[in-house]
């Protein structure tokens, strides 16, 4: 027996997730994004399951090529752009879309004898992290526009802010900023993240781009997935592979920051921050164990994590815990650990196994003829 710690992932959940953003934003074209190993859940069969989105984003190119390789068809935008122009031949070969958002990758597509580009042209808007200020752009506009490697221009920025209720008045600066540059530029265009496809339909526009929806996720701190309707997609299972009792006074796990104040039963889960549970984690952090809510106690170590058994005493070694997904809001554990679900699902480790649920069998849309992964 492998240890008994499994990421199951749903599907069947991916692509109903599909669909809410569809309702979401019914006229927009949907730019699926798998970064990060499609945010932890495995690349290949998470586009297989998406593949009736109308393109994929991502910025690992070798991911790229990939899904290219593997049959997809769709658009494949790069968010990063690249980076080299050895790179730039790769796109032309694999037909990949490029998020330009600074002057040195102008500098190399000038240079180049690459033909049919698409590109993202970057505006920064006001989170200065990635793309051209304001004043740039309709000269950087005009130059692409120009540039026979180019074919197809879509304008895009990023929010900063739009998952934050209090923060509204950044958001509102960011969109109106991008209106006001776009305004003359002929271009379609591309805004939103998850956050801003449920809270801000007026930046639906011609493309969203959304990720941590897609996987069943909330990106609101103050809501679950299912309060939008959100099917989680993974949910991370393991075993109790221990019970102890334990005497008022002793301690458990390292540091010995866990105190009994009383007798208890703990149990000892098969899941540690080496399998990416957040080792900050606090003593309090719910685990459901055999469909009861639990406390986590202690800290979390590299393999295992305890729980607080006391008040369920039919739990037994070999019985099922969840540490996050159906059962229990993966923004339940973000939020006890101090982080987001997104570095939750983009964190669990290659070492733990993925069992892929059967996909509704009534889609009828082309399968794609995957190869192994
Ligand atoms: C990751 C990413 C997204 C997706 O954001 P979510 O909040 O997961 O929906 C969209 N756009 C860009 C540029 C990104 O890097």
């Amino acid at each position: 027996m492998p240890r008994p710690i499994q990421a199951y992932i749903d599907l069947e959940a991916l692509t109903h997730n599909l669909t809410i953003v569809r309702q979401y934003a019914p006229n927009a074209r949907i730019m699926a994004v798998v970064k990060a190993n499609a945010y932890g859940h495995g690349l290949l069969h998470t586009a297989q399951a998406l593949r009736n989105a109308d393109g994929f984003a991502l910025l690992e190119l070798d991911a790229a090529i990939c899904l290219r390789e593997a049959g997809f068809r769709h658009p494949i935008l790069l968010l990063e752009g690249f980076f080299s122009t050895q790179e730039l031949a790769l796109l032309e070969k694999y037909r990949l879309s490029a998020v330009i958002h600074h002057n040195e990758q102008v500098a190399m597509l000038t240079n180049s004898t690459h033909r049919n580009l698409d590109i993202f042209l970057k505006i920064n808007t006001g989170m200065n992290r990635l793309g051209f200020a304001p004043e740039q752009f309709p000269a950087i506009f005009e130059k692409l526009s120009n540039n026979p490697a180019i074919s197809q221009i879509t304008v895009m920025t990023h929010f900063a802010t739009a998952d934050s209720a209090i923060n509204n008045v950044r958001f509102c600066h960011q969109l109106q900023r991008f209106d006001e540059v776009t305004r003359n530029a002929p271009s379609s265009c591309s805004m939103a993240n998850s956050a801003a496809i449920i809270r801000y339909p007026e930046t639906h526009r011609d493309w969203i781009r959304p990720g941590l929806m897609l996987y069943g996720a909330s990106p609101f701190a103050a809501h679950t997935a299912a309060d939008f309707k959100l099917k989680p997609v993974m949910t991370l299972v393991s075993k109790i592979i221990a019970v102890h009792h334990l005497k008022k006074g002793d301690i458990v796990g390292y540091s010995g920051s866990f105190q009994a104040e009383k007798p208890m039963r703990i149990g000892i889960v098969a899941c540690g921050y080496a399998d990416g549970y957040p080792r900050h984690a606090p003593t309090g952090t719910p685990v459901l164990v055999n469909n009861q809510i639990c406390r986590l106690i202690g800290k979390v170590s590299m393999d295992m994590l305890a729980v607080d058994l006391t008040d369920s005493n039919n739990v037994r070694v070999s019985n099922p815990v969840t540490l996050w997904g159906q059962g229990l809001p993966i923004e339940k554990i973000a939020n006890a650990a101090e982080t987001v679900s997104y570095e939750l699902l983009s964190s669990l480790s290659t070492r733990v196994g993925m069992i892929l649920s059967e996909e509704n069998s009534q889609d009828q849309s082309t399968p794609i003829q995957l190869q192994s992964n």
